[in-house]
């Protein structure tokens, strides 16, 4: 993941090393090339520049440039925004004074919605908790018995009620869980294409219904600047309390993790690494800046 971006910045910043005392021209010149690699990662235009203006403006001052090391002094500068870029996530899942938590996943189709509802299961249930994933994807069939197989293989029960409208069973699945033990309700929606007033609606309508804790969206990391979109539309219609950001083990370039937290307000919580349904890890911006930088 982010190879071309890791591996850009870090020629930079061999360069930089290279020249022992820095000048101001020097600094600037290093980061037009971070502006590049960046942008060239799929980083949101307006991100890139913030960043780019609040590295220079640390970096060009005395304490740095009249430092002993200073390339490495912009190196550290370059590490701390990132984690400002991404900063804030927890990680976690806020468990409900009352059970049961209710977990909303929504999203387009595609971005791993029925994976990370069971990755989300089993980490859970490894927690000492009691989930119950819910089959809310109703249009496409594959989608339950999907989420039926993931259960079967977690020993997950799983709430079912066929085709019938979305928001009558997530109502009832919470019913069901109250009166099964179940303290943690997973709810995966369906998802489309595209984002769309039918989509928009029927989740508002569950959303009203089940009062969830934690409205998660499940974001595709390779989709780049499409994810961030997504992210900024869902966000302002239902009100987000985290991403889970998926395909994170794919070719991705860097653009949806670097962007979605600067350009929506909303902390990725966690990553999706696999197919594997232990290839969910929390979403640490400081490992993932180093990650980055090498
Ligand atoms: P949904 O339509 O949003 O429910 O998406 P699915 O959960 O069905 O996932 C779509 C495809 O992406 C499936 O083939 C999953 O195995 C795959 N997938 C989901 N998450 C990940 C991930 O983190 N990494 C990889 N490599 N594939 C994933």
């Amino acid at each position: 993941m982010f190879q071309g971006l890791s591996e850009k910045l870090q020629e930079t910043f061999k360069r930089l090393k290279g020249k022992g005392r820095l000048k101001e021209a020097d600094v600037n010149e290093a980061m037009r090339e971070v502006r590049v690699a960046l942008l060239e990662a799929d980083v949101n235009f307006k991100v890139v520049k913030d960043f780019v203006a609040k590295v220079k403006e640390r970096s060009i001052g005395q304490e740095v440039l009249e430092s002993l090391s200073p390339a490495q002094f912009v190196i550290k500068i370059v590490h701390e925004e990132m984690i400002e870029l991404m900063g804030g996530a927890t990680g976690k899942i806020l468990i409900a004074p009352k059970p049961p938590t209710v977990i909303l996943l929504i999203g387009l189709q595609g971005a791993g919605k029925t994976t990370h509802a069971a990755k989300l299961a089993n980490m859970l249930k490894k927690q000492g908790k009691h989930p119950l994933l819910v089959a809310c994807d109703i249009y496409r069939p594959a989608a339950i018995k999907q989420l039926q197989v993931l259960g079967d293989q977690l020993e997950v029960p799983v709430f079912s009620m066929g085709q019938d409208a979305p928001v009558d069973i997530a109502r009832a699945s919470i019913k069901h869980a109250n009166s099964n033990g179940q303290d943690v309700v997973i709810i995966d929606t369906a998802g489309r294409l595209h984002i769309n007033e039918e989509l928009m609606s029927e989740l508002r309508d569950i959303k009203a219904s089940v009062k969830p804790h934690e409205i998660l969206l499940v974001v595709d990391a390779m989709t780049g600047q499409d994810a961030v979109n997504v992210a900024e539309s869902f966000h302002k219609d239902l009100g987000l309390d985290g991403v889970i950001l998926t395909k994170l083990d794919g070719d991705t370039r860097g653009g949806a993790a670097l962007s979605i937290k600067a350009v929506t307000g909303c902390t990725i919580k966690f990553a999706g690494t696999g197919e594997k349904m232990d290839a969910l890890e929390p979403f640490h911006p400081d490992r993932m800046a180093s990650r980055i930088l090498g």
